[in-house]
Order: structure tokens, then sequence, then C-alpha cells
């Protein structure tokens, strides 16, 4: 099969690339279809104007060919091999250039790469992150032992050849596991981390935050949800399953107030630094289950007008769905990363008293076969019901007083 990536086959990560991307487009278009259309209005797909090269964080494993010779890459699919990497079609492209200059300096400064069955060497991966708006570029130098030779010298000549990079950190992995990251780090230039601006908030990205990795087309889900929201400046939002606070500090100057709230201690430490920096001081953030956080909030008699959810790919719970119904927002923006758990939970959502109005499929990340989509859910009540649909209403006449002949 011919395609622009000779690694199509042994990498795994670009499905759809024997594809035009119009075909691409009509392949998820279909698969929200399939799962959404007997629920709601599904709209056209959002796609990406240049689907490539939009990964804004880059890692590459290092090891070494047959003759010795340092290689940097991807793992094959399903196996620890190595297979090399000079270009990959959706990876930044400043971020490949940087790994191959690395790749290119290991022998001069005598470095060697990692073998992962002796455990002998020192470069295990590197990792580079872009800020899309900033332009600001992180390195992360990941080695087995805190000792690196010559490090000094060897930062200038990488900053020689790429003065465009801001920061570079070293991360000290001697795990065994297929973690990149380990829990060491010491900063060798700038400030430890880069800056980006996303649908104009400020965000700071650590090695390990997590920061959505297309932010061309994170902008056009996050202004979609937004705008299914219709936020007026009055109301009570809550964010769930907020990471490091996105959404609901972009909301935040449109709302009230926004409580939000994550599980990872680490992202909700990101999403208060993320308020502050902004200056932004109607969001709340709580480090907590987000069945458990609005259960708590629902037994308590607390209400919301709207409800942004962004679950991992398993979906939500029935503890958050029931939660949701008691408090009774009158709309439920939800962002999903699966349409299976999307209809499971939207069906969930339907017997409590929401109605899906209509569904918009989004390509975050062009060529793989990820899927994402924004679904707006309106509370039905007894005057809508009367107002806007006029057939379930009649229905239920119907079933009171008999048919009219
Ligand atoms: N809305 C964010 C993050 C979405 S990813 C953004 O767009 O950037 C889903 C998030 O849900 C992750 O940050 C994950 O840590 C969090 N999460 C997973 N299970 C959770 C749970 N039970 N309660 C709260 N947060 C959870």
């Amino acid at each position: 099969m011919e395609t622009k990536c000779k690694n199509f086959k042994k990498c795994g990560s670009c499905k759809y690339l024997n594809l035009s991307y119009e075909e691409q487009l009509a392949l998820k278009q279909k698969e929200v279809k399939k799962r959404m259309q007997s629920h709601c209005t599904v709209r056209n797909i959002i796609g990406m104007e240049n689907p490539w090269h939009y990964r804004n964080k880059v890692h590459a494993v290092f090891s070494r060919d047959r003759k010795g010779n340092p290689i940097s890459g991807v793992y094959e699919e399903k196996s620890h091999r190595v297979i090399p990497v000079e270009l990959c079609l959706i990876e930044d492209e400043k971020a490949d250039a940087i790994i191959g200059t690395i790749r290119g300096m290991l022998k001069s400064f005598k470095i060697k790469v990692y073998d992962e069955d002796t455990g002998y060497g020192l470069l295990r991966y590197v990792l580079v992150r872009r800020g899309f708006q900033t332009g600001e570029i992180m390195v992360v130098l990941v080695t087995a032992s805190p000792i690196f030779p010559s490090k000094r010298n060897f930062i200038n000549a990488l900053r020689k050849a790429h003065p465009e990079i801001t920061t570079v950190i070293q991360n000290i992995n001697d795990r065994t596991d297929s973690m990149i990251l380990g829990e060491r780090q010491q900063v060798l230039y700038g400030k430890g981390y880069i800056e980006d601006i996303l649908c104009g908030c400020r965000f700071k990205i650590s090695p390990a935050s997590f920061y959505q990795i297309n932010p061309v087309q994170t902008e056009k889900l996050y202004g979609k949800a937004i705008e299914l929201a219709g936020l007026s400046g009055r109301e009570r939002v809550i964010d769930a399953y907020c990471g490091i606070g996105t959404i609901g500090l972009i909301a935040a100057e449109k709302a009230k107030e926004v409580l939000a709230v994550e599980l990872n201690p680490n992202a909700v430490r990101d999403a208060i630094g993320n308020a502050k920096a902004n200056a932004i001081r109607n969001v709340r953030f709580f480090k907590d289950d987000a069945g458990h956080f609005l259960s708590s909030m629902a037994s308590l008699g607390e209400k919301a007008d709207v409800v942004f959810m962004d679950p991992p790919r398993g979906g939500s719970s029935e503890e958050f769905l029931s939660s949701v119904a008691q408090m009774g927002p009158e709309k439920v923006v939800y962002i999903s990363c699966n349409p299976e758990t999307l209809e499971r939970d939207v069906c969930f959502l339907e017997k409590t008293g929401y109605e899906p109005k209509e569904v918009w499929p989004v390509d975050m990340f062009p060529w793989t076969a990820s899927i994402e989509a924004v679904c707006l859910l309106e509370k039905k009540t007894e005057t809508k019901r009367g107002k806007d649909s006029k057939k379930p209403y009649r229905r239920q006449n119907e079933r009171k007083y008999g048919t009219e002949k």
C-alpha cells in the first residue's frame, strides 16, 4: 500500500494515512452518525485546514541500529523494536529537526544511548514541546542516570544549532516500565517550562503537564463547546474532568462563577497556577472524583446552570450523571473522545430528563483513528415541551385521553 509515510505499516499511529483527508473525515463523520443520529442532529465534522505536522509534543525513543549507530524514533506497534523516524507527517517539524540534531551530536560528545536489555548507556528519550502561539520550545533530555558528561558544552552546541529553544531540562528516569518521564529533574537552561496561549488564556506547560497536542483544533473544539453553552455572564458553571482547567478558565469571563473538578492533583495544581497567571478570580478548583463531587453538591441542594463535562475514553459514571439530573442544569455540554461511551451516557441523560440537541464531530487527530465530538443536551421542561417540541406533548395527551379521530 502506497502512502506518504514509509513507516505507515510498522508505526500504527496514522491508521487512515492510506485515505484522502476527505475520505478520512467522512469515515469519522459516519462513525459519529452511526452512534448519535437516532438521538439528535449530527452536524458536519470540523476538519483541519492543513492536517499535517500538528503535534506540538513530540517524543523520540533513542536506541542503536545493527551497526551500533544511534537512532531515534518510535516503538513498532505492539513491540519494543525502535523504528527510526527522521520526519513524521503529524509531528511538529521543528521538533523533529531538534531531535535529529541531538542524534547527530551524540557521537562527538561520546554520549551512549540507553540499552533496555543491559541497562547500559545514558540517553533514553528526548521530549520536545512547542508553544503554538508563543513559539517557545522546551527540550527534555531523559537520561538513565543523573551524570551527564560535559552537559554545558552539549547545551551550548544544541542552542547554537537551534537558537529558538527557550528551555532545556534533564529528567532522570531509571524505571523499567514504559513511562517516559521519571520523578527527578533539573533545569539545564531557561525557566524550566514554556507558556502557550489558547482561546486568549495563557497556560504554563511543564514537562509532565497535560496539554492538548493539537492547539489549532482545540481552539475550534472549545470555541464550539462554549458557543453551545450560550453563556450570558449570569451562570453558575461546572467544568468536570477539567484537567489543567482549560475549558473553565476560558468560560469564566462569560459566566458568573465556575466550579471545576479534577482527580489528578498535579493537573489541579497547574489549573490553580493558570487561574492566577490569567488573573481569573471567579473559578474554584477541587481535587476530587467528579462523580463524588457532584453527588455531594446535589445532596447539599446546590444548583448549576451549565455543566461542561470532558471525561476520559471510558466515559462518565452513573453517580455523576444522576447527580447532574438531580442538580438540573439547563444545559449539559459533553465533550467526548469516544463516540461509544458518549452514546451510552447520552442515553442515560435522556432517561433522566435531558434532550440531546446536536453533536459536532471535531477532527482533533488527523490520520489517526481517534474521534472527538461535542454534544449539547438541554433540560426538558413542561413549558419547553409544549413550546419547542409538539410531538412528545401530543403523544403524552394521546396516552392520557385516547386519540381523537
Ligand atoms: N478538560 C481537560 C481534560 C480532559 S482529559 C482538557 O480539555 O484539557 C480527562 C481528564 O479527566 C483528565 O485530566 C483526567 O485526569 C480526569 N479524570 C479521569 N477520571 C476522573 C474522575 N473520576 N474524576 C475527575 N477527573 C477525572
